[in-house]
C-alpha cells in the first residue's frame, strides 16, 4: 500500500506563488450587508424581487428539490486588503439570485457553523487548535520582508493569513457545505447549492492556497455515510489537491479535477495527467485520480468537448450514486489570478451536463478572485439548478444591489472582448486534447464498474454528532417559542383590556 501521500508533511512556505500578470489595483472593501438598511427598502426590495420571480416565470422545479446555503456572517470577513479572496464575492452572488428571484424557487437556509468535532472528521486536533487559537496577524510570517517568522501548518504567510474571525469564517464555510451533505442525505434535497464552500487545497493539517478547512472532505464524508460512490469534479482553475489526497486509497470516491497545469510557475504545481491515484494496483485507490491538466486559453468549446468526454465515460464506468461539484470561477476568462478564456455559458455547461445524469448533487464554489464574474457564473449556475436558466433577462435587472459594479453595461453574458479586450493565446491543441480523453478512456479500463461498499473505510459517524446539536438547538429554540409565546398572551391580554 501506498502510504506515502497520507505521511505528515512539514507545512511549506509560499512556495509556488500565484502568477499574477499585472499589479491589479487595489480591490476596494466592502462592508454592507446584502440587507437593506432599513426595514422599508427591505420590503420595497422584496416587492421587487417578488414581481421579477413573476417576470421570468421562477418557480419551484418540477419533481425534484433544490436548496442554497449560506451564512451572510460569513461574507463579512476580509482576508486582508490586497488578498485576491474576497468574501464579498459571496454577498454579490447572492444579491444577484435574489434579485432574478430566484429564492422562491428553493429551501432558503442560513448554514450553521461546523462544531469542532464536525471538523475533526478530517483535520488534526493540533492543527484546529492552532487555528481556533491563534491571535489575528496582519504581518505576512513568511514573506520576504520578515524572513524569521516562520509559520506553522502554514498558517500565517500571505496566502493564508491569520486574519480576523478566522476560526469562525472556516467553520461557517464547512457548516454550510455539511447541511447541503445532510439535506442530500435525507433526500430533502437533490440538489443543495454552498457557493460559501469548495475550498478544495485545505490538507488534514496544513492550509494550503487561501483554504484552511477543507469542507469539501467533510461534504463527501457525509455522503459516504449514505451513498457507495461519489464521484467528486473541480471545474476551478487549480488541481483538486486537497480533495484528491484525502480519498487517495479508496475506490469509493472518484476525483476529476480539470485545471491550468504548469508545475513551477502555476499553483499547486500538481495534477498531471499521468497522477492517477497511488501507483500499486492492490490499493483500491489506484486509477480513482482522474487528472486534466491544460493550458492558458481553453476555449467554451474546448473544455466543454472535453469534459461531456471525460465526465461521460467516467460515469458510465464509476456510476457514482452522488456527485459533488466544485466550481471554482477563477476558471472564467479574466480572472484576477486564472489563465482561460471560460465564458459563464462554458462554465455554466458543466453544471447542466452534471445535472442531466440525474444523480443527488452538491454544488460548491471554489476560486474566483474577478467578484463580478463569480456572481454572474454562480448565478447563472443557480438558475441551471432549478432550470429557470432560459427564462431569466441576460441583462441583469435594474433593482439588483450593486449593479454599477458588474460593468460591461450590466450584461450577464459579457462577451470575451468586454472582458478581456484580446482573448489569451490559446495553447491547447486539438491532438493533445484528444490524447488527454484517450488516456482517461484507458485509465477507466482499470476501474471496477461499480465497486462494491468497503466497509472499512466507512466514515466516522457525523449524524450522530449533529442530531445531538440539531436536538440542543431545538430545545433552545422551542424554549425560545414559549417566551415568545408568553410575552404575545401578555401582549394581547393588555390589548383586551382596552
Ligand atoms: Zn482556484
Amino acid at each position: 500500500m501506498d502510504i506515502e501521500a497520507y505521511r505528515y508533511k512539514p507545512p511549506k512556505p509560499n512556495y509556488l506563488p500565484h502568477n499574477v500578470d499585472m499589479d491589479p489595483p487595489l480591490v476596494e472593501e466592502y462592508n454592507q450587508p446584502l440587507d437593506r438598511p432599513s426595514d422599508m427598502e427591505n420590503a420595497t426590495f422584496f416587492n421587487k424581487i417578488k414581481r421579477a420571480a413573476q417576470t421570468y416565470g421562477i418557480t419551484r422545479p418540477k419533481g425534484y428539490n433544490v436548496s442554497f446555503h449560506t451564512n451572510p456572517e460569513m461574507e463579512k470577513h476580509h482576508f486582508g486588503q490586497t488578498h485576491p479572496m474576497k468574501p464579498w464575492r459571496l454577498t454579490l452572488t447572492k444579491s444577484l439570485v435574489m434579485s432574478y428571484g430566484m429564492s422562491f424557487a428553493m429551501d432558503n437556509y442560513i448554514a450553521r457553523t461546523a462544531t469542532y468535532e464536525e471538523l475533526e472528521s478530517f483535520h488534526s486536533s493540533d492543527y484546529l487548535d492552532y487555528l481556533a487559537t491563534t491571535p489575528a496577524d496582519d504581518t505576512p510570517r513568511d514573506d520576504y520582508d520578515n524572513p524569521d517568522r516562520p509559520v506553522k501548518f502554514n498558517l500565517g504567510g500571505s496566502d493564508c493569513p491569520l486574519f480576523q474571525g478566522l476560526y469562525d469564517y472556516c467553520s461557517m464555510s464547512a457548516g454550510g457545505s455539511m447541511d447541503a451533505a445532510r439535506k442530500i442525505c435525507s433526500k430533502q434535497s437533490d440538489i443543495a447549492i454552498a457557493w460559501g464552500g469548495g475550498l478544495h487545497h485545505a490538507k488534514r493539517s496544513e492550509a494550503s492556497g487561501f483554504c484552511y478547512i477543507n469542507d469539501i472532505v467533510l461534504a463527501i464524508l457525509q455522503l459516504l455515510r449514505c451513498f457507495p460512490r461519489v464521484l467528486y469534479i473541480d471545474i476551478d482553475v487549480h488541481h483538486g489537491d486537497g480533495v484528491e489526497e484525502a480519498f487517495f486509497s479508496t475506490d469509493r470516491v472518484m476525483t476529476v479535477s480539470f485545471h491550468k497545469y504548469q508545475p513551477d510557475v502555476f499553483f499547486p504545481g500538481t495534477g498531471g495527467l499521468d497522477d492517477n491515484g497511488p501507483k500499486s494496483e492492490h490499493n483500491p485507490g489506484a486509477h480513482h485520480a482522474i487528472n486534466i491538466p491544460l493550458n492558458d486559453g481553453i476555449t467554451d468549446e474546448q473544455y466543454e468537448h472535453l469534459f461531456r468526454s471525460v465526465i461521460g465515460q467516467v460515469n458510465e464506468r464509476f456510476r457514482p450514486s452522488a456527485i459533488a461539484l466544485q466550481c471554482g470561477a477563477d476558471s472564467l476568462a479574466g480572472d484576477r489570478l486564472g489563465r482561460f478564456n471560460l465564458q459563464v455559458q462554458g462554465h455554466a455547461a458543466c453544471v447542466a451536463f452534471c445535472k442531466k445524469l440525474g444523480v443527488p448533487m452538491i454544488i460548491f464554489g471554489g476560486g474566483g478572485y474577478t467578484p463580478r464574474n463569480v456572481a454572474r457564473a454562480w448565478a447563472f449556475e443557480t438558475a441551471i439548478a432549478i432550470d429557470c436558466q432560459d427564462r431569466i433577462d441576460p441583462v441583469i435587472p435594474a433593482h439588483t444591489p450593486w449593479r454599477d459594479h458588474f460593468q460591461h453595461e450590466a450584461a450577464l453574458f459579457p462577451t470575451l472582448e468586454q472582458i478581456l479586450g484580446e482573448p489569451r493565446n490559446n495553447k491547447n491543441t486539438a491532438k493533445r486534447l484528444q490524447e488527454i480523453v484517450a488516456h482517461v478512456g484507458e485509465q477507466l479500463r482499470f476501474v471496477n464498474i461499480a465497486p462494491s461498499v468497503q466497509y472499512s473505510v466507512i466514515p466516522p459517524d457525523l449524524a450522530g454528532i449533529r442530531d445531538e446539536v440539531e436536538e440542543r438547538l431545538k430545545e433552545e429554540s422551542e424554549a425560545k417559542d414559549e417566551n415568545l409565546r408568553r410575552v404575545r398572551e401578555e401582549g394581547v391580554g393588555v390589548a383586551m383590556e382596552f
